[in-house]
């Protein structure tokens, strides 16, 4: 089985350079702990009709679908309500999270002012996943198509604990059956991509079953060979076959 998720960062300021888009990276890495794939890595701004139609397009595709950001307070959050009009539910206030604000609120001795409760509005139907470092909580929507679409907030230590806290260990169940990749890496010094290149297709280095990626910087070339848990041996025999083609090359494993 090969499970496939599509991430989908909303925020102007993701595309016009003032913030790094980092999700891609943590989600990247989380789902692929648990054997999962992130295939899809899409950025656009706040706007409801772009919005809707990316998502949509990444729920045809994929039965995982993560969309974070614009989940916020202001004017310009607005990913709620372009879910609302895809899915075409309402939206409802949930009364766990206005408690949890409104103590939050107060412990600091403020009052919870109107604009604070928007950030406890959630798609009618959605499993509320509690944010342990925030105040709006993240969102588990299972469609009509038996997809799965996760809704998480933007800032990254909010994104990554809903992720890791209350997401990651129920893929893990769900998925039970999937074993994470094998991957191992050689580190080369010395020599160009190209030259490595050269080297390989000589020899027909070709390994059956396994994924190959080069990523050459600062004068390095680290290599990167992967593939299914079942497909280990044929990962193993392709890191000894480039132990000798590339033997004064090598520089760590
Ligand atoms: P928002 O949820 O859109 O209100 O964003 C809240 C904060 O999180 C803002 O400071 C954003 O710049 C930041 N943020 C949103 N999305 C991302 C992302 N994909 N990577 C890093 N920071 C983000
Ligand atoms: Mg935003």
């Amino acid at each position: 089985m090969h499970i496939q998720a599509e991430l989908i960062s909303i925020g102007n300021e993701l595309l016009s350079g003032q913030t790094l888009n980092t999700h891609g990276r943590d989600l990247g890495t989380a789902l692929s702990t648990i054997g999962l794939h992130l295939s899809r890595d899409t950025t656009i701004g706040d706007d409801i009709p772009t919005i809707g139609s990316a998502i949509k397009e990444a729920l045809a595709r994929v039965d995982l679908v993560f969309v974070s950001g614009g989940l916020g307070p202001t004017i310009d959050d607005i990913t709620r309500d372009a879910l609302a009009e895809l899915l075409q539910r309402k939206i409802i206030l949930d009364s766990a999270t206005v408690k949890k604000i409104e103590t939050s609120f107060e412990t600091k001795g403020r009052k919870m002012s109107l604009a604070a409760t928007r950030q406890a509005q959630v798609l009618e139907g959605a499993d509320v996943l509690n944010n342990s470092v925030g105040h709006a909580p993240g969102q588990r929507i299972e469609t009509d198509e038996e997809k799965t679409l996760f809704v998480l907030p933007g800032p990254p230590n909010e994104f990554n604990a809903i992720l890791n806290e209350e997401i990651l260990p129920g893929l893990k169940l769900r998925y039970s059956d999937i074993k994470p990749l094998v991957i191992r890496f050689i580190r080369t010094q010395g020599i160009g991509e190209s030259d490595i290149v050269t080297i390989l297709e000589k020899a027909h280095f070709q390994p059956p079953e396994v994924d190959l990626g080069f990523y050459p910087g600062n004068g390095r070339v680290k290599i990167r060979l992967s593939s299914t848990a079942d497909h280990e041996d044929r990962v193993l025999a392709a890191v000894a076959e480039l132990r000798t083609l590339l033997a004064d090359f090598i520089f760590s494993e």
